[in-house]
């Protein structure tokens, strides 16, 4: 018998869309814990042909190619399923998530996606304004779907590892200040409760402070981008223009920023790319460094989560963005492609455990700007853990799919929730359910902040009164 623990009822069957280094991944953990047989489980993708990951596995293919014309006519016979509810697991890009999620919806099914994906065209029409690029009009879509179909067959909307797990972080971080700082409270019950909280503790940002150190075995060639998932995932959101939840301790705006039109938006963006976006931050390997403030989901919805009174009339809310360091292949890649003016690579690699030698996925959270100062919390899983938990994936990917698997088991467990996003789940339930896959997952306060590492030998455009303003934390 399995030692491991099954999660269920699950009606199945299962549709699963994309076959990337995410689907692979999660296609052992949902065999592992649902009682569902291989045959009930559909992947559908244009590349799922002679796919050895998926041959192995003995699931069904479908080779198709989902558009905004057919998307309809192809998945309709896969997921209306008569009596039994289908899941559909959405791990492609190239496809709108909001459209298929609709449909799932409309048809009874369960839904869960990583990220909110629009059709091909979005990220690179140069001719759209660049508001509406960004993820803030992404998830405006969403939000405007759960409003005008509200309740119904839960969708889990955009649940990996960040977006996703971190926003579950973010509340076990700040249980840990508000124990660490004497903030006496009550269990947060509401989101109004768990931004009280926040504001108690005199939180002023989040950063989803990320350092990956997998290296490859072999090094990179010039012209090719390595990463240690999608590269197409990565180069759309490196080129979107730069985002972060706009917090109301904030008294500088950067000059290359912009405000959305609607003055109730949690957020901000740059008239510039993420990935040539430098903020200071601090993970636990590395200590003090740079990363990169990528546009995600979670930079807008755990601010706007976190976010107490309404449009002109917010009182508290905290700054959140990305700041990433991939790993050196990936952070070369970049520097590289921005160089030759975002020309399309010659050449794509996605890492797999195999082709990794060492290295760790260390990615969390950073509270910053209480009483104790700031608090990293995350997880710091290996690829030689991850080697030893489940197969066809890397620490980063395990991040991942173990937080679609908590998703999974979250909507099985609550399958009328409607459209739901990371931040309003139960984060305890899921992080009891994903911890087995995140190594060591652990708290680390920190004395350091973005002025501590300023060098004395150039005069910088600092706040000086306040160490943890985004003037300082940009590097500009
Ligand atoms: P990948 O590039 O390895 O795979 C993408 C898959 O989508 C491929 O199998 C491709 O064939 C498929 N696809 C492309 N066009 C399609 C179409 N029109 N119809 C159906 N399938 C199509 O990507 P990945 O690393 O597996 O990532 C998958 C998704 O997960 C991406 O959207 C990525 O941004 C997201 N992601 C989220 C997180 C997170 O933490 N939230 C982390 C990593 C990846």
């Amino acid at each position: 018998m399995s030692s491991f623990t099954t999660y269920g009822p699950f009606d199945g069957p299962v549709l699963m869309i994309g076959s990337g280094s995410i689907a692979h991944g999660t296609l052992p953990l949902v065999l592992r814990h649902f009682d569902i047989g291989a045959d009930d489980i559909t992947v559908l993708g244009p590349e799922v042909e002679d796919d050895p990951v998926l041959q192995q596995l003995g699931v069904r293919t479908v080779a198709a190619a989902l558009t905004a014309g057919n998307y309809r006519e192809l998945l309709t016979p896969l997921l209306a399923q008569g009596s039994r509810r289908a899941f559909c697991v959405n791990l492609s890009v190239d496809t709108s998530s909001v459209e298929i999620m609709a449909l799932c919806r409309r048809l009874g099914c369960l839904y869960i996606d990583t990220v909110v994906e629009p059709w091909p065209g979005f990220y690179d029409d140069a001719s759209a304004p660049l508001a509406a690029r960004t993820n803030y009009a992404l998830r405006k879509s969403l939000l405007a779907e759960r409003r005008a179909n509200p309740g119904g067959p839960t969708a889990v909307s955009a649940c990996g590892a960040n977006p996703g797990m971190v926003s579950w972080f973010v509340k076990q971080a700040l249980l840990d200040v508000a124990g660490r700082t004497g903030v006496a409270y009550e269990r947060p019950a509401t989101r109004d409760e768990w931004a009280r909280l926040m504001q108690a503790c005199g939180v002023k940002g989040v950063h989803i402070a990320e350092r990956d150190t997998q290296r490859a075995r072999s090094p990179r060639d010039i012209g090719t981008f390595v990463n240690t998932w999608s590269v197409d995932g990565f180069l759309s959101e490196g080129l979107q223009p730069a985002e972060l939840g706009w917090g109301t301790h904030e008294r500088w705006f950067p000059p290359t920023a912009r405000r959305h039109d609607d003055p109730g938006a949690p957020s901000i963006y740059m008239v510039q790319p993420g990935a040539d976006t430098r903020v200071r931050t601090w993970c636990p390997t590395a200590g003090p460094q740079y990363g990169l403030c990528v546009t995600h989901n979670e930079s807008i919805s755990i601010a706007d989560y976190f976010t107490l009174g309404e449009g002109a009339d917010v009182v508290y809310r905290p700054t959140c963005h990305y700041a990433y360091h991939p790993a050196d292949d990936a952070m070369l890649s970049w520097h590289e492609l921005l160089g030759r003016g975002c020309a399309t690579p010659s050449r794509q690699v996605v890492l797999d455990e195999a082709e990794i030698l060492d290295g760790i996925d260390e990615l969390g959270v950073l509270l910053y700007g209480h009483g104790a100062n700031a608090y990293w919390y995350g997880s710091r899983l290996s690829v030689e853990e991850t080697r030893s938990l489940v197969p066809f994936q890397n620490a980063t990917g395990l991040q991942v799919t173990s937080a679609v698997l908590a998703g999974m088991v979250w909507a099985v467990e609550n399958p009328e929730a409607g459209i739901v996003e990371a931040d309003e789940m139960d984060f305890e339930r899921c992080l009891e359910v994903q911890l087995a896959y995140l190594g060591p997952v652990e708290g680390h306060f920190t004395d350091w902040t973005p002025l501590s590492t300023q060098s004395p030998l150039f005069p910088r455009d600092l706040d000086e009164d306040d160490p943890w303003q985004f003037r300082n934390v940009l590097v500009h």
